[in-house]
């Protein structure tokens, strides 16, 4: 057997941590003692060190780089990830693999591989083949899964296709599919009725499903989306996940004291809401969410035109200027499709616009016509004050949503995890590390249903992190987002040690 021997446990429940040993076994944890352990085991000398269950990353987009082995989570001591987040999922393809690929990449980086599964099964059953580090569990996106009935078409479904589309979501919860993600801020989701959503919503509730949700706005229309989540949830009797929860934007900064409050009323009133946050000021997405919505009906090329089009970018400036939480200089491309325009990334849109002495609203609407749209950007949306009550907050757990792109991610995809411990907990002293420790550990396990993971308890799986409690931080910065982080000494997988 395998014994980690003199650790600093750190069980995942938030208990504070106690001096002990852990025995492995075959995969799983067989006994956890506080008196040495007697016998002939293969002895991992923890003097010194914390030994927490692995992190569990509820909020992912690393639904294709994961099955790559790329190994920018499990440096963070990530053993489970759930992906098909914010709508998007790799699955199903329903006989439209080029659409779905052309809509998931945006998100999911697929580069130029032809991808495709046409299940949650056939996506869970090769990401088990594939994924060694990380135990893998996936949301159905329905961006992708109306994408796979009905192509880019906007607005309502016909009966024929709402059928097809409630079978498709059916046969992913029966194949695996832990929930189903909502990506209202996202064509063609986003212009789904009502209707729709309900019905996607009934459908989890009577399979025992979560439905996670991008929603419409994190801005300026923060509480009308809030109401719309929850009366959803209340109508359908789904439990809700409201994803990456903030609030975008200087002049919306202080809603969000309400929406919190807002939130435990809800609960009070027996709506099984939670939310989760990541611990950075910055977002990242894609460049055309800073667009009206109706920029994007229709596809790529019709896109490009409208960009180009004297009215239409009249029409798309003047919205612009109304609509727009943040401020240019909030701005900063992290990435670019062209070679040549890669020195950009890095960058604040009024910089780059300032150098060429254009207006940066329109020097935006020319990068992304240039690039058909395809550039990603990390915004500085809100304060230290706002991110300190989310990360606090009993609903809260914590989560990296971090996504590849080509240049500079959000530092996030490096650093959430050894962030949230070394500069949130031991640095700023916002919440203790158990606590810190119990929201990235058993608090999602509990809410996604995961069996078995999140504790370390007689039986669960041997997914462990050992690391420095006196020295884990990320090194991951938005200048250099590519940097191992600082503290996380070794990371097992059922037993097995995967760094
Ligand atoms: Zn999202």
């Amino acid at each position: 057997m395998l014994l980690f021997s003199g650790a600093a446990i750190f069980d995942g429940s938030g208990a504070p941590a106690f001096p002990g040993h852990v025995l492995v076994e075959s995969g799983r944890i067989e006994s956890v003692h506080r008196a040495p352990v007697p016998g002939e085991h293969t002895v991992i000398d923890c003097r010194g060190l914390a030994l927490a269950p692995g992190f569990i990353d509820i909020h992912s987009h690393s639904d294709l780089k994961l099955l790559e082995c790329d190994h920018a989570k499990t440096e963070q001591g990530v053993t489970a990830e759930v992906v098909g987040n914010c709508g998007f999922s790799a699955f199903p393809s329903g006989g439209r693999a080029a659409a779905v690929r052309e809509y998931g990449n945006a998100i999911l980086n697929g580069g130029d591989a032809v991808w495709e599964y046409g299940s949650a099964k056939a996506y869970l059953g090769e990401a088990s083949r594939r994924a060694k580090d990380c135990a893998v569990e996936t949301l159905i996106g329905h961006g992708t899964l109306r994408t796979a009935v009905a192509g880019s078409k906007q607005g309502a479904l016909t009966a024929a296709e709402m059928d097809r589309l409630l079978g498709l979501l059916r046969e992913a919860f029966e194949g695996g599919a832990i929930g189903i993600s909502t990506g209202l801020m996202y064509a063609p989701g986003s212009s789904a009725p009502r209707e729709e959503l309900l019905a996607l919503c009934r459908m989890a509730a009577s399979k025992g499903k979560i439905h996670t949700t991008h929603m419409r706005s994190y801005s300026d229309d923060l509480h009308h989306s809030i109401e719309e989540q929850l009366a959803l949830a209340r109508e359908a009797g789904c439990r809700l996940q409201i994803s990456h929860l903030q609030a975008v934007g200087r002049r919306n900064w202080d809603k969000q004291a309400r929406v919190l409050e807002r939130l435990l009323e809800a609960r009070a009133q027996g709506v099984d809401v939670e939310f989760d946050s990541y611990p950075y000021l910055a977002g990242s997405t894609v460049m055309t969410q800073l667009l009206p919505q109706w920029t994007l009906e229709g596809g790529t090329a019709a896109l490009v035109r409208r960009l180009h089009e004297g009215p239409s970018r009249e029409r798309i400036l003047a919205e612009m200027r109304e609509a727009m939480p943040q401020r240019w200089s909030d701005i900063v491309v992290a990435g670019i499709e062209s070679r040549e325009n890669h020195p950009m990334t890095g960058r604040t849109i009024e910089d780059l616009a300032l150098e060429r002495t254009m207006a940066p609203a329109e020097f935006a609407l020319d990068l992304l016509a240039a690039h058909q749209g395809r550039v990603s950007i990390v915004s500085f949306n809100q304060s230290d004050e706002n991110l300190r009550a989310l990360l606090t907050h009993p609903l809260c757990t914590v989560i990296s949503d971090g996504f590849y792109v080509n240049g500079r991610p959000h530092p996030r995809l490096y650093g959430t995890f050894p962030s949230l411990l070394g500069e949130m907990s031991r640095e700023r002293g916002w919440l203790p590390m158990a606590d810190a420790v119990r929201r990235i550990t058993s608090k999602p396990a509990a809410r996604f249903g995961l069996k078995q993971r999140g504790l370390i308890e007689a039986g669960y799986f041997a997914d462990l992190v050992l690391f420095d409690p006196a020295a884990i931080a990320s090194r991951a910065t938005y200048e250099s987002p590519r940097q191992s982080p600082a503290g996380v000494r070794a990371v097992y997988r059922q037993g097995r040690a995967v760094l």
